[in-house]
């Protein structure tokens, strides 16, 4: 049976015109700066995000760590949002590469208030770590692909500029929040030393991320992405895959947009569900309610109805739309979710 699967926008598969269009693509040794493709794709994206300089990695997870172990000294404090990626889903890393400490932020939908970065900031003293940085994720994945309202996220950064610390953005679905809500990607990322995007995702590439920043910090990067192994050799053959998606691929994001909001509004007629996550973009997270199959049953009922969902924790789905996910697929989704929580 062929299934649907809303585990994830990273289960896009490169299609045919993707594949072919890494055919033709000029290519040489990254590592030498002699990929032409490769040094489009970075110059492409540094322009994209308003920054100098630009490095392709091979996953946005390299992206977070590289810029944490750039922007940050060994028992530093790195500030974020408790739900965010580089907390809960890199393994350590900030610890293990940079040996940082994190201050995690409660939130609001992932998303935090300048004035929330004041209380925790670490006042000049010898015995408490120093806060170097802060780290936003646009769009907040865990809360439901959250988009930072634009006044919110300038307003963090400026804050952050003034206590002296460094930013970085997280934006592995930014181009969702470009499109969902028009602001260019450059105004997003405008306070923000060091950004990412990933072409992994809704994009639809099957490997790469782009880390831009000034040239300095794009040079220290470099330095971190050749010492861990992230350094390439004829990645135009990727390259040329992430400026295909780039091309082809961004405008149609509000297709998905779309129907995770028609999936959001068939979940809220529900019985048995408790809530849903606001629905910005294309990620939809919801609580099973009581007298309703816990989020791993529910999870195996879809399954037998040949759809993918995640689980995460023991009442709670994530359901996320991309372009190899379409409105037969989503009515097949709306159909099983309402026969099993209706
Ligand atoms: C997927 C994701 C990452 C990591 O990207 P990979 O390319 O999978 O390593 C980081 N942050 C967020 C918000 C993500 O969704």
């Amino acid at each position: 049976m062929d299934m649907y699967d809303f585990f994830s926008d990273t289960k896009t598969k490169p299609s045919r015109a993707m594949r072919e269009a890494a055919l033709d693509a000029v290519v040489g040794d990254e590592q030498k700066d002699e990929d032409p493709t490769t040094r489009a794709l970075c110059e492409r994206v540094a322009a994209l995000l308003g920054k100098e300089a630009a490095v392709f990695l091979p996953s946005g997870t390299m992206c977070n760590e590289i810029a944490i172990r750039v922007h940050t000294r060994p028992g530093d404090e790195v500030i974020c949002e408790r739900s965010c990626h580089l907390i809960n889903f890199e393994t350590g890393g900030p610890a293990a590469i940079s040996g940082v400490m994190i201050q995690p932020i409660d939130g609001e939908n992932g998303t935090f208030a300048a004035a929330q970065l004041g209380d925790v900031l670490r006042p000049p003293s010898r015995y408490a770590p120093e806060s170097r940085l802060v780290c936003v994720e646009q769009t907040a994945n865990m809360s439901g692909g959250t988009v930072w309202p634009l006044d919110r996220i300038a307003g963090l950064a400026e804050a952050a500029k003034t206590a002296g610390l460094a930013t970085h953005m997280d934006g592995a679905r930014l181009l969702n929040a470009v499109v969902k809500t028009g602001v260019p990607a450059a105004q997003w990322t405008a306070g923000y030393d060091s950004c990412w995007i990933d072409f992994s995702k809704g994009l639809g590439a099957p490997v790469g991320a782009v880390l831009a920043g000034s040239a300095d910090f794009v040079t220290r990067a470099w330095r971190i992405k050749q010492q861990i192994g992230g350094a390439m050799r004829q990645s135009g053959i990727l390259a040329a895959m992430c400026l295909y998606a780039l091309d082809h691929n961004v405008d149609r994001l509000a297709e998905d947009h779309a129907r995770a909001a028609r999936i959001a509004e068939t979940l809220a007629g529900l019985a048995g569900v408790d809530q849903v996550l606001p629905a910005d973009t294309n990620i939809v997270i919801f609580d099973l309610a009581e007298n309703a199959p816990t989020a791993p049953d529910l999870v195996a009922l879809l399954e037998a109805d040949g759809i993918l969902a995640g689980a995460f924790g023991a009442r709670r789905i994530r359901l996320v739309t991309h372009l190899d996910v379409d409105d037969a697929a989503t009515d097949a989704l709306c159909g099983s979710l309402s026969a099993h929580l209706g």
